[in-house]
């Protein structure tokens, strides 16, 4: 789920080059080499953004996740820097500027569905909802952001190392916003303050639908989890250190490519 802004206007249909992308990076154990990776855990303690199918938080996933791809890029010798793992952060704001020196700030989240299409059912005597309909990871990026070529260089690398993984991404989100690059579920969400206010890259990654109930399940799963957590950090190793993004990557879009109807 995401909090708040603004309407992006409509774009999409990216058709430049994955440069680079998925290139074979060595792992470098207990190296440092590469800089800083900001993982930021989105959402908080006081508002820990949707709840699962089975009533857990947003914020408890995010955690789990963001950990577990600081120990992945960590492996391929970036320093990673976990920002709001203790749940306490102040403000949307505070998330930008504590990633400062970094050279990519990841925010992670986890999907939640519209209150309209949520339907009510009981698990373990508790009152709860879900919607089974939606599943998969998405990926936004914002205009505003300093780095836009290269904040939807990384995105859509991720996206395409976890699809060729296995990974299925979400065309929920296409219903509401434009796409960067429709193929890989990369999206304009140009008003995200934990992307706008960034002072390098940024990309906010939503990793699958929680009120989905399979889905939540496989979210859950620890394995699956750092598998996830590996992909990104290849994909984000393949970027930073290979990629290079098209001069024109956020102005070079074609017509609006909207999803066909879910
Ligand atoms: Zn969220």
């Amino acid at each position: 789920m995401i909090m708040t802004a603004a309407e992006p206007a409509m774009h999409g249909g990216c058709v430049a080059v994955l440069a680079a992308a998925l290139a074979v990076v060595p792992a470098m154990a207990g190296a440092a080499l590469h800089g800083e990776i900001a993982v930021d855990i989105g959402h908080t303690l006081a508002a820990p953004g949707a709840t699962s199918a089975r009533g857990r938080s947003e914020f408890e996933f995010n955690l789990d996740l963001g950990r577990e791809v600081t120990a992945a890029l960590r492996v391929r010798g970036f320093s990673a820097r976990l920002i709001n793992e203790d749940g306490l952060i102040p403000s949307l704001k505070a998330r930008p500027q504590a990633a400062k020196g970094a050279r990519l700030l990841l925010s992670i989240h986890h999907d939640s569905v519209n209150a309209f299409e949520l339907r009510p059912w009981q698990w373990q005597g508790q009152a709860l909802d879900y919607n089974d309909d939606f599943a998969g990871h998405s990926l936004f990026v914002s205009r505003d952001n300093p780095d836009t070529a290269r904040s939807i260089l990384c995105a859509r690398i991720i996206g395409a190392r976890l699809q060729r993984m296995g990974f299925e991404p979400t065309h929920k989100n296409g219903r509401r916003r434009a796409y960067a690059d429709p193929a890989h579920a990369v999206h304009y969400y140009d008003g995200l303050a934990v992307l706008r206010h960034a002072h390098m890259p940024a990309l906010l990654f939503e990793a699958g639908v929680i009120k989905n109930r399979d889905e939540e399940g496989l979210l859950r799963d620890p394995a699956r989890i750092a598998r996830m957590a590996d992909g990104i950090a290849t994909a984000v190793a393949a970027c930073l250190l290979n990629g290079q993004p098209a001069d024109d990557e956020p102005t070079a879009d074609g017509p609006p490519v909207l999803p066909s109807s879910e």
